[in-house]
C-alpha cells in the first residue's frame, strides 16, 4: 500500500510510522524546514486520563500504554508521572467520567496532595495520579528517527479523491492520502468536498523560571470566575501557563503581536497574583489553534483521502497513529 502522509506534526508523523511498521510504503510530506514546527512545537506538553468524556480517558488511557511502549523501544522515557489536577466548577462531569471510564482518580485531595504552585488552593479540585507531562523532545526524537527514510520537505498544494497529490515535484498517486496537515487541512480537505473547521486563533503560553527542586503537577484551572489556566512543568526549573483569553483578544483579526502581548499581559498579571514562581517570562511558545474544538478528534474520508482534526492531540499521539494506519488500511 503507497500512502501519502500530508503534514509531519506529531500526528502525521505517529500515523506514518504506524504505517512503516505494517510495511506500507510512505511518503510524509511537510511544508515547513522541520517536521513538528507548528502545533506540535514546544518541549512539552499535558497528559492526562482526565476528560469530560469515558471514551476520551479509555483512548489516553491506550495513549499512555502507547507512550510506554515507546519508551521501551527508544529507551528514553516520553511522560513525566507527576499526576494531573483539573479544578473548577466542572470537577463533577470530570469524575463522573473518570468512574464510568474505571480510572483512578481522587476527589479533593488535601493541599499536600495537591501539590501546586498557588497561594489558593482551589475549592473543587480532582487528582488524576495516572497524568503528567509529555516529553515533546523525546517524542519529536524517537518519531523523527522512525520516519527519516519518508519525509519529504515540500508543501502539497492539492489532493483529489482518486489519490493523486499535487507538490513541486508534480503529481503522484498513491492508494491513500491521509490529512495531518493541522492549519493546512482544511483548504486540502475541501478540495475533496470534506469540511473541516478552518477558523484560526492565536494562542502563546509562558514560561516562568522556578525552583528546580520542585515537583508540582501539571493543572487544569478552570474558574467559574477569573482567568482559567492549563500549567505544568516544562523541563527542571521551569514552569508553563497557558491562559484562555476573551475570544476577542485572541480573534485572527488582532495579529499575532497584538494576541500576544495581551496574552502575556494577563497570564503575567495571573502569574504575579497567584502562582509561586518568578514573574519573568524566558519563553513564549506560540500557535495557531482553531477555536472551540475542546479535547477530541474527528476523522472523515472521501475516496481515497482521509482527513484528520481535532484540538489537544499531543497525549493521544500513539493511540492516534495506530488508529489512523487501520483507517489508511481499511481506505
Ligand atoms: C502552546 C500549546 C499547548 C498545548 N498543550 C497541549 C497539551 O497540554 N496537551 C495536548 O495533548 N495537546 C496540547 N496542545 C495541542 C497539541 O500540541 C496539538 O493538537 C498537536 O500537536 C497537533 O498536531 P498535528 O500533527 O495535528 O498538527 P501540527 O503539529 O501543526 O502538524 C501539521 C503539519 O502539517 C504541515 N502542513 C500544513 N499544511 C501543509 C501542506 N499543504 N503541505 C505539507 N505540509 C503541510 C505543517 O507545517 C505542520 O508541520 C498544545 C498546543 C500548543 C501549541
Amino acid at each position: 500500500m503507497r500512502v501519502a502522509v500530508v503534514g509531519a506534526g506529531v500526528v502525521g508523523l505517529s500515523a506514518a510510522a504506524a504505517l512503516l511498521e505494517r510495511g506500507a510504503e510512505v511518503v510524509c510530506y511537510e511544508r515547513a524546514d522541520e517536521p513538528m514546527a507548528e502545533r506540535s512545537v514546544g518541549s512539552s506538553r499535558i497528559f492526562r486520563y482526565a476528560h469530560r468524556e469515558p471514551e476520551l480517558v479509555r483512548l489516553a488511557a491506550d495513549a499512555r500504554a502507547g507512550f510506554d511502549r515507546w519508551a521501551e523501544r527508544s529507551g528514553r522515557r516520553m511522560v513525566v508521572p507527576s499526576g494531573c489536577v483539573i479544578s473548577g466548577a466542572d470537577v463533577p462531569t470530570w469524575a463522573a467520567a473518570m468512574e464510568a471510564a474505571d480510572a483512578p482518580f481522587e476527589l479533593q485531595p488535601d493541599a499536600d496532595r495537591l501539590r501546586l504552585p498557588t497561594r489558593r488552593p482551589p475549592a473543587e479540585a480532582l487528582l488524576d495520579p495516572s497524568g503528567g507531562v509529555v516529553d515533546v523532545d523525546a517524542v519529536r526524537e524517537y518519531l523523527t528517527g522512525l520516519t527519516a527514510r519518508a519525509l519529504r520537505r515540500e508543501p502539497v498544494e492539492a489532493v483529489d479523491a482518486d489519490g493523486h497529490v499535487w507538490s513541486r515535484s508534480g503529481p503522484a498517486r498513491f492508494d491513500v492520502v491521509l490529512l495531518a496537515a493541522g492549519t493546512g487541512t482544511s483548504a486540502l480537505a475541501a478540495r475533496v468536498g470534506v469540511s473541516v473547521p478552518g477558523e484560526l486563533e492565536h494562542h502563546a503560553r509562558f514560561t516562568f523560571p522556578v525552583d528546580p527542586a520542585v515537583a508540582w503537577r501539571s493543572w487544569i484551572d478552570l474558574p467559574a470566575t477569573g482567568l482559567g489556566t492549563y500549567q505544568h512543568a516544562s523541563g527542571p526549573g521551569r514552569w508553563a501557563v497557558g491562559g484562555h483569553l476573551d475570544p476577542a483578544a485572541t480573534a485572527w483579526p488582532v495579529g499575532r503581536d497584538a494576541a500576544t502581548a495581551a496574552a502575556r499581559d494577563e497570564v503575567l498579571a495571573y502569574a504575579r497574583e497567584h502562582l509561586a514562581v518568578e514573574p519573568r517570562i524566558v519563553e513564549t511558545v506560540y500557535c495557531t489553534p482553531t477555536p472551540g474544538l475542546g479535547d477530541g478528534f474527528h476523522v472523515q474520508h472521501a475516496g481515497r483521502v482521509v482527513a484528520v482534526h481535532g484540538e489537544n492531540l499531543f497525549k493521544f499521539a500513539p493511540v492516534l497513529g495506530t488508529a489512523l494506519a487501520a483507517a489508511c488500511e481499511r481506505d
